[in-house]
């Protein structure tokens, strides 16, 4: 079997069927995330010399995408698991490749804090060098899979270098969760806040160098943060727009004899809808390869993704729900979970209000930062 036709079984027999249970009770995916772990696609971006199947952004952006048409809360924790793996493979030990590479490890990124909140780039947290160990103390706001992962890579302060940034890698035993909450969308991802005081590492815990964090968080993490972000959105916005498509075609005026298609207000909000989910899977797909081909655009266009994808998601959701009318506000439909679901995209750092800033400094020639 290929991967995709092992993705197809589980969407199919996994996650379809749990998806509205995993979104009412606020439960972490947990047999969804077995199954894809048993399938190797955990191990989807792992090297094939530690095990996993050696793919990359596109195979990665297409997997999170089928995952999110059927359960959004899946495809971040997909997300979260992939992005942590690209640090683990550039910089973590090769056992611990080996585990995830196998699908028996499930990791994230904690980087969002109390102190600096969405600007993950600079961390207020500490990590302080004590004879052989690190010392760290730290408070992060959301983090998926809190509680729920095998581990998470963490950013602090540099310990003694300069920079903005260093990454740990942290066991989710070591950590504490001062507090759940009852988020309104992606109720399945276990998204809490996480924290740690003086909390002791060896040196082997830190991936790549001390003060590097930066320059792994923009170079090695966002591309992929931002693409399968995107990816989750334009997962959701295909399955609302074709509930919405069902249930207008489904749906009749029989007085009039015809269905809610038949209105052609109701087909422009789809018609509008369709380009705006297309338009961001093909902007989607233009940054991988702009990636692939090095272009000169490329990190441009990261910056474009997401914030594309995220705002064009709270409009094609809010479509789907007038498209469906009192079916979708009672829930009848399904689109109100994408329409919830699709509100966390835009605010996940750095949310759409900072992408548009850093884009408009790329086409007015300024520097990101500074
Ligand atoms: C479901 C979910 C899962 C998450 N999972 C993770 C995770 O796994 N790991 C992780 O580290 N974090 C995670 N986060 C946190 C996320 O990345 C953001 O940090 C968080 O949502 C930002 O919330 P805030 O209230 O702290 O934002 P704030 O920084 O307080 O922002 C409030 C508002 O101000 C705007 N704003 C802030 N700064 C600027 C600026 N410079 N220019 C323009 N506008 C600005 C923002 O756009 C926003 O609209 C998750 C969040 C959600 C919702």
């Amino acid at each position: 079997m290929t991967h995709t036709e092992k993705l197809e079984t589980i969407l199919r027999d996994v996650i379809a069927p749990s998806a509205e249970q995993t979104d009412r009770e606020g439960i972490f995916p947990r047999a969804a995330i077995e199954a894809l772990g048993r399938a190797g696609l955990l191990g989807l971006t792992s090297s094939s010399e530690v095990g996993g199947m050696g793919l990359g952004m596109r195979e990665a952006a297409n997997v999170v995408e089928k995952i999110a048409s059927e359960c959004p809360s899946t495809a971040m924790v997909v997300t979260m698991h992939y992005c942590g793996t690209a640090v683990i493979e550039k910089f973590g030990p090769e056992s611990l490749r080996r585990e995830i590479a196998a699908g028996h490890h499930l990791t994230t990124l904690a980087w969002s804090e109390k102190g600096s909140r969405s600007h993950f780039w600079a961390p207020v947290g500490t990590a302080k060098a004590d004879g052989s160990e690190y010392v760290l103390d730290g408070e992060k706001t959301m983090v998926t899979s809190a509680g729920e992962a095998d581990s998470c890579v963490w950013s602090s302060r540099p310990a003694t270098a300069e920079g903005a940034s260093t990454l740990w890698f942290v066991e989710m035993g070591k950590l504490a969760i001062p507090g759940k909450f009852d988020g309104m969308g992606l109720r399945g991802n276990a998204s809490a806040p996480l924290s740690c005081a003086s909390m002791r590492l060896q040196e082997s815990a830190m991936l790549g160098a001390d003060g590097g964090g930066f320059d792994i968080m923009m170079g090695v993490v966002l591309p992929l943060f931002a693409t399968l972000v995107a990816s989750c959105s334009v997962g959701l916005m295909d399955a609302s727009v074709s509930r919405a498509c069902q249930h207008a075609g489904g749906n009749r005026l029989e007085h009039l004899g015809s269905s809610l298609a038949d209105l052609p207000a109701i087909r422009a909000h789809i018609g509008r809808a369709k380009i705006r989910a297309d338009a961001a899977r093909a902007l989607r797909d233009d940054v991988i390869s702009a990636l692939e081909n090095a272009r000169e655009d490329a990190m441009l266009r990261v910056l474009e993704v997401k914030a594309n994808a995220a705002e064009a998601a709270l409009e094609v959701t809010d479509i789907a729900m007038r498209v469906c009318g009192g079916a979708a506000f009672r829930r009848n439909v399904g689109v109100e979970r994408f329409f919830r679901d699709a509100r966390a995209a835009s605010i996940m750092a750095p949310t759409s209000d900072i992408l548009f800033d850093f884009i408009g400094k790329v086409a007015c020639g300024l520097p990101l930062f500074g």
